[in-house]
């Protein structure tokens, strides 16, 4: 057996491929594919801590990787093919004032923020892996489908390095400016497709494999491996100690696939004795996972997970042409393509599932600015989560919990104007539509007119 290879997550099926391998489904079941080690012939380190010293030496471009930092616990490819540009390089951030908003009087709220990615969110993480496979094999474009971020990610990438030509497929209208910028600024090949991201999903796995284009949406079981570097972080960022709570939003359901196969190989190659729990936070305008595992009690059923339940549900959205909808675009998604692996991570993690209101998204939001580094919409529905979760009891108030701030404040300035606007237009076009009824904790811009005398009451009066 090799160091690394291709395996089907059902357990009943177990079909396993090769590393060199281009695939984002078993092709005996139809299944999602994890990518598996030989642990024994990978030899990682023996303790955790041995990671706080650097593998690589410091002329190698390896060693400016906060992922490759772990490449022994992800080494699907060689040493000397690993790409970068800088990921991963994030930090784990204690913050008193959000942990206050949250309800954890006794315990201890931490922020693992993955804004400050290259890119501007914790895709970057996954990109990377996914990339350096494809290089490996060879490819020459790479496609996705995006609500932003990952077309963000891929086009960095694609530019920086030159290796690929990126191909981005994003729905009409659905794409905030801030990441559409991005795209268009790194020379990404971009296709608007009319309808939104499902649309663009199913259309992208048709087209790359008519073309033969590498394909680096979450269903790549690569950039899941690169996605586990986040909690090796957290980790570290505790002196290696295991948080009680990991608490993340949930769209295409990639980030809390990886976290949970992390952490249950952690724990399988003896480097930790217990897991985290998992909370995945959907937006309710977005909450298919929360009704399939909360409501119609949907479980990963140790590998045989009762797909006529997601069928069924997914019959009904079709019937009454449901379309996702929810200030948090990164999450805009109804049917998330990594489904299964997360429940297998919620079994794992004895996670629970969670939906936050665009209102108390935007209102978590504010809180993180005000008393962390800011992120965009999306982010913030894991501290929405976690407070909702506080406040029912599942989180106790002595609890050491990390939510994870997937991407950066200035991805979606629009949502963050428009919440402490003064203008009522403007905050009813952008949140009002969306149920948003009052901007609770708004820093609202002091009017002044242009007068020396005036502008200094108004400094005196409000600071
Ligand atoms: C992609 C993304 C998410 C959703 O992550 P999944 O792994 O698809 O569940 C959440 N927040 C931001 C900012 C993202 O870019
Ligand atoms: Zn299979």
């Amino acid at each position: 057996m090799d160091v690394a290879f291709q395996r089907c997550i059902l357990p009943s099926c177990g079909a396993t491929y090769g590393i060199e391998e281009v695939r984002v489904e078993c092709q005996q079941c139809g299944s999602l594919l994890d990518v598996a080690y030989d642990w024994a012939k990978a030899a990682p380190p023996a303790k955790l801590a041995e990671f706080d010293r650097s593998l690589f030496n410091a002329a190698e471009p390896a060693a400016q990787s906060g992922v490759w930092r772990f490449w022994p616990l992800l080494p699907f490819a060689p040493r000397a093919s690993l790409v970068t540009i800088g990921e991963g390089q994030t930090q784990l951030q204690r913050s008193a004032s959000v942990g206050q908003f949250v309800g954890l009087e006794r315990g201890e709220l931490h922020l693992q923020y993955e804004g400050l990615n290259p890119s501007g969110s914790f895709k970057d993480n996954g990109m990377v892996a996914a990339f350096t496979h494809a290089r490996t094999i060879g490819a020459k474009r790479a496609a996705c489908a995006s609500t932003g971020n990952t077309s963000a990610s891929l086009a960095a990438f694609c530019s920086v390095t030159k290796l690929m030509r990126a191909v981005i497929f994003i729905g009409s209208g659905k794409i905030s400016y801030g990441k559409l910028s991005q795209a268009l600024d790194f020379g990404a090949l971009t296709i608007q497709i009319a309808g939104d991201f499902d649309d663009a999903m199913q259309r992208v796995r048709e087209v790359s494999s008519q073309l033969g284009i590498y394909l680096v949406n979450s269903v790549n079981p690569f950039r899941l491996e690169g996605q586990k570097t986040i909690m090796y972080r957290v980790l570290q960022g505790l002196g290696w100690q295991v948080p009680d709570w990991i608490v993340v939003p949930g769209g295409n359901l990639g980030n809390s696939s990886a976290f949970g196969k992390a952490f249950a190989e952690l724990k399988q190659l003896g480097l930790i004795d217990r897991l985290p729990r998992l909370a995945v936070i959907n937006a309710a305008g977005a909450n298919t996972l929360y009704e399939l595992y909360e409501r119609r009690g949907l479980r990963w059923n140790d590998g045989a997970p009762q797909d006529e339940i997601t069928s069924k549900y997914y019959a009904e959205l079709d019937e009454r042409q449901a379309r996702a909808s929810t200030i948090a675009s990164a999450i805009e998604i109804n049917r998330p393509v990594n489904l299964n692996k997360c429940l297998r991570a919620l079994a794992d993690m004895r996670g629970v599932v969670r939906e936050v209101t665009d209102q108390e998204i935007m209102d978590a939001k504010a809180q993180v600015g005000a008393g962390g580094l800011g992120c965009e919409p999306a982010s913030a529905a894991s501290v929405a989560g976690a407070k909702k979760l506080r406040a029912e009891g599942v989180i106790a108030p002595d609890e050491r919990v990390v939510c994870i701030l997937t991407g950066h404040q200035l991805k979606d300035p629009d949502a963050t104007v428009a919440y402490h606007t003064t203008d009522q237009e403007k905050f009813n076009q952008v949140l009002g539509k969306r149920g948003v009824k009052r901007a609770s904790f708004a820093n609202r811009a002091v009017a002044v007119s242009n007068n020396l005398e005036e502008i200094i009451r108004a400094i005196q009066l409000y600071s």
